[in-house]
């Protein structure tokens, strides 16, 4: 058995059954290249020497059948660049098994999903991540040049997932955004379970109570919020000190602290967060000081 196989074997053996998941990624790309290194670090690389993530890439190139290797045509209609020919795409996705949707309803196997990288598609968040991190195979297609021919969008693809309002000159950085958010998730990649949860956009429905100081205890989970800033030492830097709460020992105090730090975090840099996010009573009064000591600094 070689050394993966066994790391693999014991984790199987140590954690409990219902939270051992194994996920599959298969990337369609005209750039395989792209992807030699960047899955080589940290956790991703753990998670895919133990076994519990396969990424896959498949050259487009290789389902042509021509001498040139063709995978794009010029546009119908005419206009700027070229558009990745239909046919190499349906033949590299029917060799992944993925079928023809059927029209209407879908045909996809169970715990499937296949996603085409578009600036035009639904955002990627980490709420579909999560989604993501649910299943057994994503299926992610690379566009290049002008994109891919609507058709494959049309008969394979499930959904179209964009990483954010600007233009890739290609699909692959996209893809490797979405594999890395989504593979965080499953269970047993990260070291600590719990830190999944507990970062910038932790699920919204993260547990929400007051502890008997009448602190939130949702600082333990972001709840839709950004993360609170982190210090590690030394405790003074170039004549920046490390505040001086996160000194003292008190954790009631820190915990206080680090929610009024998201909440003035997300109100500045994310304000729209807050209309989503799950807020105690506390929060809504420490919001509502925020928001007042933020327009007397304006006047
Ligand atoms: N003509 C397209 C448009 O304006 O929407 C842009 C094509 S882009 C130059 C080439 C490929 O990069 C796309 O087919 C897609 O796969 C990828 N891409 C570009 N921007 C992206 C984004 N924000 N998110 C995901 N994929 C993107």
């Amino acid at each position: 058995m070689d050394e993966a196989a066994s790391v693999c074997d014991r984790k199987v053996r140590s954690a409990p059954a219902s939270i051992i998941r194994y996920m599959r990624f298969d990337i369609i790309t005209i750039f395989p290249g792209f992807f030699a290194g960047i899955f080589e670090h940290g956790i991703v690389r753990r998670a895919m020497k133990e076994g519990l993530v396969t990424v896959e890439t498949h050259d487009l190139r290789e389902h042509t059948h021509d001498r040139h290797r063709t995978v794009d045509d010029r546009p119908f209609g005419g206009g700027e660049g070229m558009v990745l020919k239909a046919e190499p795409l349906a033949e590299a996705m029917e060799a992944l098994g993925i079928k023809q949707r059927e029209q209407g309803t879908g045909n996809r196997e169970q715990g499937t999903r296949v996603i085409l990288l578009s600036a035009q598609g639904r955002q990627f968040t980490q709420a579909i991540a999560r989604e993501l991190s649910g299943l057994e195979k994503v299926v992610l297609v690379c566009g290049r040049y002008e994109g891919v021919d609507e058709r494959i969008n049309e008969l394979y693809c499930d959904e179209e997932l964009s990483i954010g309002d600007y233009v890739l000159s290609g699909g692959e950085p996209a893809a490797a955004v979405v594999v890395d958010a989504t593979m965080r998730l499953i269970p047993g990649v990260l070291g600590n379970e719990a830190s999944g949860k507990f970062e910038s956009f932790g699920a919204a429905d993260a547990e929400i109570d007051v502890d008997l100081n009448g602190v939130p205890r949702s600082q333990h989970g972001a709840g839709g919020l950004l993360d609170y800033p982190q210090y590690t030492r030394p405790a003074e830097f170039r004549g920046s000190n490390v505040p001086e709460v996160l000194l003292n020992g008190d954790h009631a105090e820190i915990r206080r602290w680090r929610r009024e730090q998201q909440l003035r975090k997300t109100l500045k840099n994310r304000p729209e967060l807050l209309e989503r996010a799950e807020l105690s009573a506390e929060d809504r009064r420490t919001l509502e000081a925020l928001r007042g000591a933020l327009g007397q600094a304006r006047k």
